[in-house]
């Protein structure tokens, strides 16, 4: 395996973590940046495990205002960051920096709307991509898209990867299936792109947000259509004589 050149290190940030720390604490509550070695190890890699590297800190903020003031901050001081959802991404979207700042978006974990007349789903983006058909199957409805990570993976890192599965050859991937999203911007702008309804006015800009890879913002919140279960389900296999006549 060839291995990937990591961005050089700016050893200024280095040299200024303990004043970027005293600030950043005061962002959110002070429980919530971690920068202690024992603290930080868990986020040294995502799936990817082959790359590995100490953030500079890891940072856990609760609420979409946290994450803009924190933003701004790291955008002033020329800060790196990167976003992190559950961590199993496999192309190392999550993977730390020395001289960065990880915001994981783990305390999003909350369903904040079920619109059933709607057939739409709000959530924060660290809610597990199965959690929102178990919120909804009660009454018979699924959110399409299933990557095999479903159990662990969040909505928000699938909208940052444009994740699918087996349902995406019938229903296509994220982009196919989220309605909107609330992300902010690395200067700290707090934007909302879409809705509930369909097909907004405007450029597309959700379709440039939707396998962004954590590079143009942090999304804080994602609208997702939901599906009605079909009646029957039922398995085919179809054989083809040579990959050309499959396709
Ligand atoms: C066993 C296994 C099976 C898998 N199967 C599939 C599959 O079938 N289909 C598939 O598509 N993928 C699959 N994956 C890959 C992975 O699960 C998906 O890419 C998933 O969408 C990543 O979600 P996450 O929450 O773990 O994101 P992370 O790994 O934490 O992050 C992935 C990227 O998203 C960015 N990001 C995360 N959250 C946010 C946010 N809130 N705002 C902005 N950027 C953010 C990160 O910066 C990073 O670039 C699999 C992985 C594993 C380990």
């Amino acid at each position: 395996m060839s291995n990937i050149a990591l961005p050089k290190i700016d050893q200024s940030i280095i040299e200024r973590k303990k004043n970027i720390f005293s600030k950043l604490k005061k962002l959110t509550a002070p429980e919530n940046f971690l920068s202690h070695e024992a603290e930080i190890k868990p986020y040294e890699t995502d799936a990817l495990a082959a790359y590995k590297q100490m953030p500079l800190g890891v940072i856990l903020p609760e609420s979409t205002e946290e994450v803009s003031n924190i933003l701004k901050f790291c955008y002033q001081e020329n800060i790196k960051v990167v976003p992190r959802g559950a961590g199993t991404g496999l192309s190392g979207g999550a993977l730390p920096l020395q001289d960065a700042i990880l915001i994981s978006l783990t305390k999003f974990n909350k369903i904040l709307e079920i619109d059933f007349a709607n057939k739409c789903v709000v959530a924060q983006p660290g809610v597990t991509n199965l959690s929102i058909t178990h919120a909804v199957q009660h009454k018979g409805f699924y959110y399409a898209p299933d990557p095999s990570s479903q159990l662990a993976c969040s909505i928000g890192g699938n909208v940052a990867e444009n994740s699918g599965g087996v349902h995406s050859l019938k229903y296509g991937t994220t982009t196919n299936n989220i309605l909107g999203v609330e992300i902010v911007l690395m200067d700290g702008t707090i934007c909302r792109l879409g809705g509930k309804a369909l097909d907004q006015e405007g450029y597309d800009m959700l379709g440039l947000i939707c396998g962004s890879e954590g590079l143009l913002g942090v999304i804080t919140e994602v609208t997702v259509k939901i599906l009605k279960k079909p009646q029957t389900v039922k398995a085919a296999l179809i054989g083809f004589p040579t990959h050309e006549d499959g396709g």
